[in-house]
C-alpha cells in the first residue's frame, strides 16, 4: 500500500508531467482550426493495413465530426504532401508526428493525440490504443455516449488542432461492468470497457476474455468423470470424501495432473483468451485431508494449498505458454494470502470484496478494515491482483440500494492500491435482471475505471442532469436524500440487503421518494421516451412500497392504492423486459412476488407481548411460564437474567412483522410470548397464517393449536391453518423462541371479510 505522502508525491509528478507536455507542445499548432465555420482541408488518414480497431476508429472519427459540425472529412490512404491530415493510427504516419516515440512501448490500450506543424495524430497501442485515441478525442470535443439510447453529441461550427499533447492509458487492464448497457458492444467500445463475458468483436478493439469465467475446479477436474473410482480426487470433510458441497484434493498429484492437461486443452481450443481460470468452487467444502491440511495450517489460509496447486499447474503452462497467464481467487475461504507461498509470475490474484458493508465506502467504516489488510497482504506479494466486487443487492435487484459513496470512491481505492482489474457485479445480465439505477453505474464505472481520479459525484451529476433532462432535479435530490440516509456510522447493509436492513427505507422516505418521481414523471410528460427512463428509475421505489405492503406495511402502502400501483408495477417490468428480481431464482421470480402482493392477508400487528424468558437451556419453548396460564396486565414477573417483566401494549404499523429483537433485551436465549382477543358475532372456523423466527407454540382459547420447533428465518404463512373459533371472545397465546439473530413473527387472517 502508498502512504499518503507517497500519493502526494505521485500526483505531483503527474502534474509536472503535464505542465512538461504542456510546454513542451506550445507553439506547435497554436489555435489552428481543424474545422472552421463547418468547412474544412483536413481527411483522415488511415493506412490500408491497419487494423479492423483503428478503420473502425477513422469512421467513427468521420462520422461524429459530421454530426457536431455538419462536414464530413473524407477518409483517405494514400496522400500528398500538400494535404492536411489527422493519422489514426501510427501506420504510415507522418515522420514529424512520431518524431520521439516509440510506438512497440505504447501498451494495448494506451494513446497519443498530438499536433504538429498542422497535422494531427491520433494513434495507439494494438489493439485498441487508436480507437480509445479517438473515443478521447471526441470526449474532450463534449461526445458522451450514457445508454445505449442517450448519446449526447455538441454541435459546433469550428474545431481546433488540440494545444497540448494528450498521452494515456486506463488505470486498469481489465474493466467489466456487470450491467445491461455495458452488453452493448457499440456502448462499451464507446466507454472503453475491456470486459471478459461480452464478446465485443476486434473491430470495436476486442475483449478481455478470460476462460473459463468463474468456479472452475469441478470442470478442471469432473466428479462426473473421476469421483466414483477416485473420491481421493475430491475434498475431505469430516473425514468423508465428499462429491457435492466441495472442492478438489489439492495436494493430490493426479489431480494437479488432470487439471493440468484440462488447461492445456483450454488452451488450444480457445484462442481468443488470454486468461484460464483456476477458481474453487461456490461455497465453502475445503479439503481437510492430513497433507492439506497440514499445508494450510503452516500458512495461515486455504490459500496455501491453492497457491500452491495453481503454481504447479502454471508452471508446467509457461514453459510452453509463455504469455498465458493463469488466474484464482482470492475468495471466502482464501481470501486471507499465505504466510510464506508466492503467486508464479504468470499467475494473476482475482480477490473479493465479499459481503462487506455497502453503505460506506473502503476506509468510511470498520467492516472493510479485514479485507484491507488482506488487500495489503495480497499487494505485498502479487502485482497482479484483480478486484471481484459486488455493487447490487443480491437479495433484491430492485430495491432503493443507496451505495453511491461504494461507486464514486473505491474504484480509485483499489486503483492507488496497485489493483490492475476491476469486475463490478451488478444484477444478473444474462438473465436481464433489473436493478436500481443500472444505466447511470455502467456509465460511471466505465468512466471511472479508466480514470479513477475523476469526481465520481460530478460524473453522477452530469448523468442524470443530460440523462432526465427536465426530470432531473428530482431524481438527483432522491439520490442525495437516499444517500443521505445511509450516512451515519450505525448504518450497515451488505449485498444481501433486505427492505428493513440499515433502516434507511422508513415511511416518512419513501413517502417523499414516491413524490419525487410523481413531480419527475410530470415533467417529462410530453417526452415518452424520457418518461420510459423515469419510470425506470421510479421501479425500486414502486417495488418497495409493494413490497412494505405484502408484509403488512400499509403505512407504506394502502389496501385501496395497492391495485394502482401493482398495474404500474408490472407495467414498467413488462415495457423493460425485466425477468428477473434477485440473484436467487426462488425469490428473483417476479410472477410469485405479485402474486404476494395481490394476496397480502391481513396482519394482525397489534397484540400484549411480555418477555423474554429464559431459554439458555434451549428448552424455553416446552418450559411452562405463567403467561401459559394467566393473563393480569398489572403482573410483574421474573423473566430472563432476572429482570422483572410484564404485559405491555404493542403495535407496529410500519409492517405486519413483530419484531422481537427490537423490543426485548437481551434478544439472546430469550422466549416471548405475544396475546390478543379475537371477537366473533358467530361460531366460525378461520385460517390463519403464521411465520415464526425461531420455533413456535400457539393456543387457541387454552388449548395448544400448533407446536413447531424449527430454526428458520420469518415469512409471512408459513404455517397455515384453520382454526375453530366462537362466538364471543377468542384468546390467541402465540409463544416463540430464539437462538441468536431474528426474534419475531408474523400473524394473519386468511379470510378476506373478517374485521
Ligand atoms: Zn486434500
Ligand atoms: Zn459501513
Amino acid at each position: 500500500m502508498k502512504t499518503p505522502f507517497e500519493k502526494i508525491q505521485k500526483s505531483l509528478l503527474l502534474i509536472i508531467i503535464l505542465l512538461l507536455s504542456a510546454f513542451l507542445n506550445t507553439g506547435c499548432s497554436g489555435d489552428q482550426p481543424l474545422i472552421m465555420n463547418g468547412k474544412s482541408k483536413y481527411k483522415i488518414f488511415v493506412s490500408e493495413s491497419a487494423i479492423p480497431s483503428e478503420k473502425y476508429a477513422a469512421r467513427e472519427l468521420q462520422k461524429y465530426l459530421k454530426e457536431i459540425t455538419g462536414f464530413e472529412l473524407p477518409i483517405v490512404n494514400t496522400y500528398d504532401s500538400k494535404t492536411k491530415l489527422i493519422y489514426v493510427g501510427f501506420e504510415d504516419a507522418g515522420k514529424e508526428l512520431l518524431a520521439g516515440l516509440k510506438m512497440a512501448e505504447f501498451e494495448n490500450e494506451e494513446f497519443i493525440i498530438r499536433s504538429i506543424d498542422g497535422n494531427m495524430l491520433i494513434a495507439g497501442g494494438e489493439t485498441r490504443g487508436t480507437l480509445y485515441g479517438v473515443i478521447g478525442f471526441l470526449n474532450n470535443l463534449g461526445c458522451r455516449w450514457y445508454t445505449r439510447e442517450v448519446i449526447n453529441i455538441p454541435r459546433l461550427n469550428t474545431i481546433y488542432l488540440p494545444l497540448e499533447e494528450i498521452r494515456q492509458k486506463p488505470a486498469f487492464e481489465y474493466r467489466e461492468a456487470w450491467y445491461k448497457e455495458a452488453y452493448d458492444t457499440e456502448w462499451a467500445a464507446h466507454n472503453r470497457l475491456a470486459p471478459s463475458t461480452v464478446p465485443i468483436p476486434d473491430s470495436l478493439g476486442g475483449s478481455f476474455i478470460s476462460y473459463p469465467f468463474v468456479h472452475t475446479f469441478y470442470r478442471l477436474v469432473s466428479p462426473d468423470i473421476y469421483f466414483a473410482d477416485h473420491p481421493e480426487y475430491f475434498s475431505m470433510i469430516d473425514g468423508k470424501r465428499k462429491r457435492h458441497e466441495a472442492q478438489l484434493c489439492l495436494t493430490n498429484s493426479e489431480v494437479v495432473k488432470i487439471a493440468t492437461q484440462t488447461v492445456f486443452r483450454w488452451i488450444e481450443e480457445h484462442p481468443e483468451a488470454s486468461i484460464f481460470s483456476i477458481d474453487q468452487n461456490d461455497g465453502y467444502g475445503y479439503c481437510e485431508c492430513a497433507n492439506c491440511k497440514a499445508l494450510d495450517d503452516a500458512e495461515g489460509s486455504h490459500s496455501g494449498t491453492l497457491i500452491n496447486f495453481v503454481n504447479q499447474i502454471a508452471d508446467t503452462v509457461a514453459k510452453v505458454y509463455p504469455k498465458i497467464k493463469l488466474q484464482t481467487l482470492a475468495y471466502v475461504y482464501t481470501e486471507i494470502p499465505p504466510k510464506t507461498l508466492r503467486p508464479a509470475d504468470n499467475v494473476t490474484i482475482r480477490m473479493c470484496h465479499y459481503n462487506y458493508c455497502s453503505a460506506h465506502p473502503i476506509g468510511g467504516c470498520s467492516s472493510h478494515i479485514p479485507f484491507v489488510e488482506r488487500l495489503e497482504g495480497w499487494d505485498k506479494i502479487s502485482k497482479q491482483i484483480t478486484i471481484w466486487d459486488y455493487f447490487t443487492d443480491y437479495a433484491r435487484y430492485l430495491l432503493p440500494y443507496p451505495n453511491f459513496e461504494r461507486m464514486v470512491n473505491d474504484v480509485r481505492f483499489y486503483a492507488e492500491n496497485g489493483c490492475v482489474g476491476l469486475f463490478a457485479q451488478g444484477s444478473n445480465v444474462p438473465d436481464n435482471g433489473g436493478g436500481e439505477f443500472n444505466e447511470l453505474r455502467a456509465w460511471i464505472f466505465a468512466q471511472l475505471m479508466w480514470n479513477p481520479w475523476q469526481d465520481g459525484w460530478t460524473l453522477i451529476d452530469e448523468f442524470v442532469t443530460n440523462v432526465y433532462g427536465p426530470s432531473a432535479p428530482y431524481i438527483s435530490e432522491y439520490i442525495e436524500m437516499m444517500h443521505e440516509q445511509v450516512k451515519p456510522d450505525s448504518v450497515y447493509f451488505t449485498i444481501y440487503a433486505e427492505p428493513t436492513d440499515g433502516g434507511y427505507l422508513t415511511p416518512e422516505i419513501v413517502q417523499r421518494a414516491e413524490q419525487l418521481f410523481i413531480e419527475a414523471e410530470e415533467a417529462a410528460s410530453g417526452d415518452p421516451a424520457l418518461l420510459k427512463r423515469v419510470e425506470l428509475a421510479h421501479l425500486p421505489v414502486l417495488y418497495s412500497r409493494l413490497y412494505f405492503y405484502s408484509t403488512g406495511g400499509r403505512v407504506f402502502l394502502s389496501k385501496e392504492e395497492m391495485p394502482k400501483v401493482l398495474l404500474k408495477f408490472e407495467r414498467i417490468i413488462a415495457e423493460h423486459k425485466i425477468s428477473r428480481m434477485a440473484e436467487g431464482k426462488e425469490i428473483g421470480d417476479i410472477s410469485a412476488f405479485i402474486e404476494r402482493v395481490k394476496n397480502a392477508p391481513n396482519f394482525i400487528s397489534d397484540w400484549w407481548i411480555i418477555g423474554p424468558f429464559n431459554n439458555s437451556n434451549e428448552k424455553g419453548l416446552e418450559t411452562i411460564y405463567p403467561p401459559e396460564s394467566e393473563f393480569d396486565v398489572d403482573k410483574i414477573y421474573s423473566g430472563n437474567e432476572s429482570q422483572k417483566v410484564k404485559w405491555k401494549s404493542y403495535k407496529n404499523q410500519e409492517s405486519g412483522y413483530i419484531d422481537f429483537t427490537k423490543i426485548f433485551h437481551p434478544s439472546e436465549n430469550g422466549v416471548a410470548y405475544a396475546s390478543r382477543i379475537f371477537k366473533l358475532d358467530k361460531n366460525k372456523s378461520m385460517k390463519i397464517g403464521l411465520g415464526s423466527n425461531d420455533g413456535v407454540r400457539m393456543w387457541l382459547n387454552g388449548r395448544l393449536v400448533l407446536d413447531h420447533k424449527t430454526l428458520r428465518k420469518a415469512e409471512p404463512n408459513q404455517e397455515i391453518l384453520t382454526l375453530p373459533f366462537k362466538r364471543g371472545e377468542n384468546s390467541v397465546l402465540i409463544k416463540i423462541d430464539q437462538f441468536g439473530g431474528g426474534w419475531g413473527f408474523y400473524f394473519s387472517l386468511l379470510d378476506e371479510n373478517y374485521l
